[in-house]
Parts: structure tokens; sequence; C-alpha cells
């Protein structure tokens, strides 16, 4: 069914990312004709590396038409490893292979983050209506009057633009969350967790087909090497051509906070890593010299509010997550795919803030959860006591429900991937909407 105010309702998105593109591509599919994205890179290139796409994000995408783009490019998972860091005994493997298509719907794939990007603009793109504006850095909000003010990158000139909603996915460092919290007198609560990330990736060229490296770019495997204080996750993506490792480890080089293209020191992520067994050694020696990234780690506490008026924020804007979960991208979309169901319903402009209160009463509790699931998971993982630590995962073999990963944890799973964003929106809104 066309929206009532399909023709009518102008949205703005800012931001370009996984969040905004895919709340231009909920639109643009449920209807609505007056969608623009405004981004401030002058280019949607290669940026990034590995990124999941668990079953709850593959259905959305599914839905979307778009899952078979990204799939053409990634990886689909059939197992999940612990290992050991230095002895690389495996700890616990999660079949992955035996049920979470079974299960869920969907195997749980890896791709380059550019190749999601890609597969939302295409997305968005063939709809033909929405406007995607590059170069475009958003300076001022006024929420009261639901307005933005856009500065463009080559000329420097600035206009100031009206909405009838704007939707801030404007990622980790978002203005739009900082002019809100300072409306309403509030802070963003930061937990610096004295970790720093570096994000690295080896190409199958690089490893010369040496047979104890090979199995990571041929196998369809995930790895994560755990340790006091530090751990390592790795996983094929681009049809193997590349392996993608991310990294936790104290922060000792007092890095910039939530950025994805600082970059750090080879030689320092060697002696970091130094007492890892010599796999992982190898692989770390081929990672091309100036393509390390690092950037600290730290937990945003769950915000109180994500609206102000008729605007809203979506994804790492509102819920930034650290990745041990690997929910980023999914929880963003999900967002985007519940704002679509939602603006739909909108039968009168003077109705947009209660429909963005239900779209908060819908998400917020989820994303809080996601939010605290994955900052408890790198403590559960760092344990200083490796015995009882390797007591923990060998009883995962018996009872199959728990995992001290919480990633890897079968009840995590059934709460993370049976969802169906579209379906609980479509279920909810209308007693949602009773209460405002
Ligand atoms: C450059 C980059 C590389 C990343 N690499 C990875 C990765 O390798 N693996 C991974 O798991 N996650 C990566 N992420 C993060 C991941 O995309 C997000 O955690 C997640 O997908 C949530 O998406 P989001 O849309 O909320 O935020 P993001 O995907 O971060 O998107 C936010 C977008 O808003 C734009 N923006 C910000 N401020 C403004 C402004 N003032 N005006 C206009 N536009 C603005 C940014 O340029 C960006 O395109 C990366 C993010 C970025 C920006």
């Amino acid at each position: 069914m066309v929206p009532p105010l399909a023709d009518t309702l102008k949205v703005h998105i800012i931001g370009a990312g996984m969040g905004g593109m895919g709340c231009a591509l909920a639109l643009a599919k449920a209807g609505f004709k007056q969608i623009n994205v405004w981004e401030a890179a002058p280019a949607l290139g290669e940026v990034g590396a590995g990124i999941n796409i668990p079953p709850n994000l593959a259905r959305i995408l599914d839905g979307w038409g778009v899952l078979p783009i990204v799939r053409s490019e990634g990886v689909d998972l059939t197992k999940a490893n612990v290992l050991d860091c230095s002895t690389d005994e495996i700890l616990s493997t999660v079949r992955y292979e035996d049920y979470m298509e079974k299960d869920y719907g969907y195997p749980f794939m890896t791709c380059h983050r550019a190749a999601l990007q890609r597969a939302l603009v295409q997305g968005a793109e063939a709809t033909g209506v929405v406007k995607l504006h590059l170069g475009q850095y958003i300076t001022e909000y006024d929420f009261d009057e639901t307005r933005f003010q856009v500065k463009d990158k080559d000329s420097q000139s600035t206009q100031w633009v009206e909405a009838d909603v704007i939707l801030a996915a404007d990622g980790i460092k978002s203005r739009a969350r900082a002019v809100m919290l300072m409306r309403k007198g509030e802070i963003d609560e930061v937990t610096d967790t004295a970790q720093a990330a570096y994000r690295i990736m080896v190409r199958r060229s690089a490893i010369k087909e040496d047979p104890e490296l090979l199995p990571f770019f041929t196998g369809t495997q995930s790895y994560r090497w755990i340790g006091e204080k530090r751990h390592i996750i790795a996983y094929p993506i681009e049809s193997g051509d590349l392996f993608n490792m991310s990294t936790t480890q104290p922060d000792r080089n007092f890095v910039q906070a939530d950025t994805w293209t600082a970059s750090g020191s080879k030689a320092e992520m060697l002696a970091t890593f130094h007492d890892f067994c010599p796999r992982v050694q190898k692989l770390l020696n081929l990672v091309p010299e100036g393509d390390v990234l690092e950037w600290k780690l730290r937990i945003h506490e769950p915000l109180p509010e994500w609206i102000d008026n008729r605007s809203a924020l979506v994804g790492d804007a509102c819920h930034p997550t650290l990745p041990h979960i690997a929910q980023g991208a999914a929880q963003a979309i999900e967002d985007a795919a519940a704002l679509g169901v939602l603006l739909s319903k909108l039968q009168t402009k003077d109705d947009i803030v209660k429909c963005l209160r239900v779209y908060q009463d819908l998400r917020k509790p989820r994303t809080d959860w996601a939010v605290l699931t994955a900052s408890a998971n790198s403590r559960g993982l760092h344990s200083r006591d490796k015995s009882s630590r390797d007591a923990e995962f060998k009883a995962v073999a018996k009872d199959g429900m728990t995992n001290p990963d919480k990633m890897l944890s079968r009840d995590v799973h059934e709460i993370l991937f049976r969802y169906d964003v579209v379906a609980e929106a479509e279920k909810n809104y209308q007693a949602l909407f009773a209460e405002y």
C-alpha cells in the first residue's frame, strides 16, 4: 500500500553510511518520493574493512532485494572458532552450518564494508527517487524549525535546508547528537575502556600460497585468538581474496577515539602481539606497511532520548556499539527498516513527533541491550585466569546454548537473529501509537 504521505513528506537524511543509506532505501521501497541524503565525503569509496552480515541484517537486505549484491562479494561462514592466542589450541567451535540458516533463515555472512554500502546505494539509485548529495558537510541544526545548515566542501558556500523530518545517521561522532544533548542539558556519557583496536588485512596474493595460511582464505571460518587483555578476530571477505583482522589491546598510545581512519604503527602492532602463535605472527608480518589503522575503544552509555521535535538519530549516532558482538551495521539498518514501516503509517504531518517517539520506543530497548552486551563481552574474553577460562569454553560443547564469547552464544543468537524488525514494527505500531 502506498503511504498516505508518500508524495509530500520531505525526508532529509544526514550521512550516507549504513544507517543513512538504509533509511533512504527503506523509505524509497515504501513508496516515498522526496528523499534527500547529505554526505560529507566527496565520494563513497573503498573505506573500511570487513563487516559482519548476521541473519537479522540479511533478512532486511533480502526484503529490499539487495542481498545478492552483498553475497556475490562476501563469504558465508560455516564455523566460528575461539582459540588460545599462544598455543593456537581451539577452545570452542560453533558450527554455524548446522543451525544458522535452518533456524534463522540466512547464513552468517561477512563482506567488505564498501560492498554493503554499494548494495544500499545501488538499491536506492534503482528506485529513482533518492537524491544523494556528496561533499556536503552539515555544520548546524535547528531542531525547533527542523532545518539544518549545509556547507559545500568545494565552494565553501552554505545554505539552510528545511525538512519535514530529519534522520541524522551521522555516525559515532554525530554532530546531531551533540546538538540534541546540548539542547536538553545532557551530556554524552563516555567511558574509556583503556583499550584500543587495530584493523588490518592481508591479501591472498601476499601469502604466496603458503599452505599454513591458505585455509584462512579458502576456508569459510572465523577465528578469535584470545589472551590476557588482548584478542584478534579474523575472517575472510571478498570471496576469500582478503583476510580481515581486527584486534583489541590495551591502549598504550593514547590514540584517537572513535575514528575509522587514523593510522597506527606496524612495528607497535607486531610488538603488541609478539607472543601470539606462529600462524598469527606470519599473518601480522604480511600486513602492508602503512595499512595499519588504530583507534581507541570507548563505551557510549545508552542515551536517554534519540529524538528532538521532528528529528531523530539513527545508527551509531544514537547507539554506538563496541565491535565485540558484530552488530553495528545490523542495528543501524534495523533502525532504518523500522523507520520505513513507521513513517509509512503516518496519516498527517501533525503526527510526525508521535511517530518518531514510537520509533524510539520500538528500537531503544533492543539497541541498549546490544550496547551493554557488547561491552560485557570484552571482559569475558580477556580473562587473566586461563584455566577457569578454558574450563568455561570446554563446558560449551555439552550445553551448546551459552558460550563465554557472547558473539557465539546461542542464547544471544536467539535474541539477535530471530528478530524480524519489519514484522515487529508492523505488529507493534498501533499499540505504541496509542500511548501518545
Ligand atoms: C570511514 C568509515 C569506515 C568504517 N569501517 C568499518 C569497518 O571496516 N568495519 C566495521 O565493522 N565498521 C566500519 N565502520 C563503522 C560502521 O559503518 C558503523 O559502525 C555502522 O555500520 C553503523 O552505521 P552508521 O550509518 O550509523 O554510521 P557510519 O557508517 O559511520 O556512517 C556515518 C556517515 O555520516 C557521515 N557524516 C558524519 N558527519 C557528517 C556531517 N556533519 N555531515 C554530513 N555527513 C556526515 C560520515 O561521513 C558517514 O558516511 C566505518 C565507518 C566509517 C565512517
